[in-house]
C-alpha cells in the first residue's frame, strides 16, 4: 500500500519522543548547574567568613598585645613617681601615665568592638555549616537524580534514534520524503483532519479531498500547511457488523 497511515503515525510518535529527549537534554544541565552553582556560593560564603574571621582574631590579639605593652608602661612610671625628686618631674609622669591609661582604654574599647564582630561572624558560620549539613546533602541527592535522568534519557533517545530508522524504511520514497520536508518545515509533518478541517491550520478542505483522506489510503497534504492530512475515526462505510469471528464472552 502507498499509504500505510500506522506507520507515518508511529513515526510521529518516535520523533515527538526524540523532541522530548533533546528538551530534557537542554534542561537537565541547567538545572544540575544551577545546584552546583548554589553549593558553591554557599561554599564561597563560608570561606569570606572564615577569611574575616581570622582577620579580626589577629587584628584583636594585636590590640591585645598593645593593651599589654602599654600597661608595662603605666607600671614603669608608677615605680618612677616613688623615685622622683621635683614636683615637675612628678606631675610630668602623672601626665605620661593619664596619657597612657586613656590609650589603654580606647584600645580596650576596639576590643570590645572586635568581640562584637567575632560573635557575629561565628553566628554567620555557624547558620552556613547547619545549612551545609541539612540542605547540602538534599542538593546533591537532587542533583544525583537529575544526572541519572540525564543518562537515561540519552540512552532512550539512542533508542528512539535506531527505531526511526527501521520505521522510516518501511514507508515508501515519496511519502518519506514528504515527511521530512514537512517536518523540517513545521516541526510536525501529520495533521488530523476532522469535521471538513486541517487541525492544524484550520483551513477548511473541499468535501471530495475530505472524502478521500477519511480512506487513510493515500498521501494527501494540506494546501495551506502542507501536513500529511489523516483522519481518525470511523472509517467512512461502516464494516462493524461483518466480523463472524466475534466471539467475546459477553
Ligand atoms: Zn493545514
Amino acid at each position: 500500500m502507498e499509504f500505510d497511515l500506522a506507520t507515518i503515525l508511529k513515526l510521529q510518535q518516535i520523533d515527538l519522543s526524540i523532541n522530548d529527549c533533546l528538551r530534557k537534554e537542554e534542561e537537565l544541565p541547567r538545572r544540575i548547574l544551577t545546584l552546583e552553582d548554589e553549593i558553591a556560593s554557599r561554599q564561597k560564603e563560608m570561606e569570606l567568613e572564615k577569611g574575616k574571621l581570622t582577620e579580626l582574631l589577629k587584628s584583636k590579639k594585636e590590640a591585645e598585645a598593645e593593651v599589654e605593652l602599654m600597661r608595662g608602661k603605666i607600671a614603669h612610671y608608677k615605680d618612677q613617681l616613688l623615685s622622683v625628686k621635683t614636683n615637675k618631674e612628678y606631675a610630668a609622669l602623672l601626665k605620661e601615665i593619664d596619657a597612657a591609661q586613656k590609650k589603654v582604654d580606647g584600645i580596650e574599647e576596639r576590643i570590645i568592638g572586635f568581640l562584637i564582630e567575632v560573635d557575629e561572624h561565628n553566628a554567620h558560620i555557624k547558620k552556613i555549616e547547619s545549612w551545609f549539613q541539612s540542605e547540602k546533602s538534599k542538593l546533591l541527592a537532587e542533583k544525583a537524580t537529575l544526572e541519572s535522568e540525564l543518562a537515561q534519557t540519552r540512552v532512550a533517545r539512542s533508542g528512539f534514534e535506531s527505531k526511526r530508522v527501521e520505521v522510516e524504511a518501511i514507508l515508501p520514497e515519496t511519502v518519506r520524503h514528504t515527511y521530512s520536508r514537512v517536518r523540517a518545515l513545521r516541526g510536525g509533518a501529520l495533521a488530523e483532519a476532522r469535521d471538513e478541517f486541517c487541525m492544524e491550520c484550520h483551513v477548511r478542505l473541499r468535501p471530495q479531498v475530505y472524502n478521500d483522506i477519511r480512506n487513510n489510503n493515500q498521501l494527501i497534504t494540506c494546501d495551506s500547511c502542507y501536513r500529511i492530512l489523516y483522519y481518525d475515526g470511523p472509517p467512512p462505510l461502516s464494516i462493524s457488523d461483518e466480523s463472524p469471528e466475534s466471539n467475546e464472552p459477553d
